[in-house]
């Protein structure tokens, strides 16, 4: 029976490495993340570039992405929770830590414990904080200025008031205004230079303070949108920050899902839920673990399911020199791939298909998905076994 010559039990197995038996596996390249802050770096000029670590370091893990750009050189970090920074502190020893979405009373400790510097997002916070500056002596903060994204910040008139306000408390010390362009994903847009006009006011308002303005995309629009600090997050981890151009980031992530079974179907039979994949040849499908439950977004199912108005072709996987689609559904826990295309020779189960990685760019998975690669990594969810490459 070919199953127990290829999967024989014994004890030495249950000594082995975790990860290379695991159903559903993760790899992340420090190297190539340590790579990706100094190339943005290098892009940023003459301003600082900060290192975004928010959201678990957008899924790929806070503690060695913070620590791996503290290695690189990194002395600025956002997170958008006070928890995120009180997580990342000891990762990132004499840095800043912005945190993007402010403070609510009663997280004051932490954030004079962990010094935390809260990027103020609206008069509440503004009107809180200089309360607390009152009490708890001067302790830098942040401004967020909103110049046209309406998300968080004052209003750039609100903001130059501030800045001119002869009443201004003197506890009252912002090391940085920052503001967040809308649409610097597509460079042609106008959006972008009415931000960078406004957000220019702002900035002469607050001299001598610094500011910053853009994320990764910003930093590709060039010089005018650095100013003093550069907040990249997307393109560290090997995402796509720009639309319509080549991605020249390393990619910093690999998911692999491990083949349960290879069956064989008929021509005229249908596959996974709903029956919406008709097989119009006869077929082998490869069964593999990876599911919705995984981040393996029900969109990318094969057929059948509407994307808003359009329906989508579907996803793909990647696997020993083949690209395979997705067949039918995706479900929780499982998706299967029509290998019908692949050798007999050049697949077998037990080996894992390529979800995204190196051979099937985040973002085209992203894409097939109906999203974008942030939303795929902060997808992951819990039952990815991490193997993580230490930085060389
Ligand atoms: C998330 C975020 C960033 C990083 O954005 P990327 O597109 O991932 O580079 C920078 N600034 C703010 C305010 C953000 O919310």
């Amino acid at each position: 029976m070919p199953f127990e010559d290829d999967m024989p039990f014994d004890d030495d197995l249950l000594s082995e490495d975790a990860f290379e038996f695991s159903p559903l596996r993760l790899t992340v390249d420090l190297t190539a993340m340590a790579d990706n802050w100094r190339d943005m770096k290098r892009r940023s000029g003459r301003a600082r570039t900060a290192a975004v670590v928010k959201a678990d370091a957008y899924g790929l893990g806070i503690e060695d992405a913070g620590q791996t750009f503290y290695r690189a050189g990194a002395r600025d970090f956002f997170v958008a929770t006070v928890a995120e920074g009180v997580t990342l502190r000891p990762y990132a020893p004499e840095a800043r830590i912005f945190v993007l979405s402010g403070v609510w009373p009663g997280q004051e400790a932490d954030i004079l414990e962990s010094d935390l510097v809260p990027v103020l997002a609206s008069e509440e916070q503004l009107a809180h904080w200089m309360n607390v500056a009152a009490q708890a002596g001067d302790h830098p903060c942040a401004l967020q200025v909103d110049t046209g994204f309406n998300r968080l910040g004052l209003s750039v008139d609100e903001a130059i008031g501030l800045a001119d306000d002869p009443c201004r408390p003197a506890s009252f010390s912002p090391v940085l205004v920052l503001s967040h362009l809308a649409c610097g994903d597509t460079p042609a847009s106008p959006m972008n230079k009415a931000q960078l006009q406004a957000f220019q006011t702002v900035a002469s308002a607050y001299e001598g303070i610094d500011s910053s303005l853009s994320a990764s995309a910003g930093i590709f629009l060039g010089p005018d949108y650095h100013f003093d600090l550069t907040r990249p997050g997307i393109a560290l981890y090997g995402g796509a920050a720009v639309n319509d151009v080549p991605n020249p980031m390393r990619p910093v992530a690999k998911a692999e899902a491990r083949i349960i079974t290879i069956r064989s179907a008929l021509s005229g039979n249908t596959v996974s839920y709903g029956a919406t994949c008709l097989l119009n040849r006869n077929s082998r499908l490869a069964v593999a673990s990876v599911g919705y439950a995984d981040g393996y977004h029900r969109s990318l199912s094969g057929s059948g399911i509407a994307l808003r108005d359009l329906p989508t072709s579907g996803g793909y996987g990647f696997i020993n020199g083949y690209r395979v689609p997705i067949a039918g559904r995706v479900t929780m826990d499982l998706t299967i791939f029509d290998v019908t295309d692949v050798p007999e020779k050049a697949i077998r189960s037990g080996d894992y298909i390529e979800l995204f990685g190196p051979n099937l760019p985040l973002d085209e998975a992203a894409k097939a998905a109906g999203t974008i690669g942030y939303e795929l990594l902060t997808s992951l969810g819990l039952r990815y076994e991490r193997r993580v490459l230490e930085a060389e």
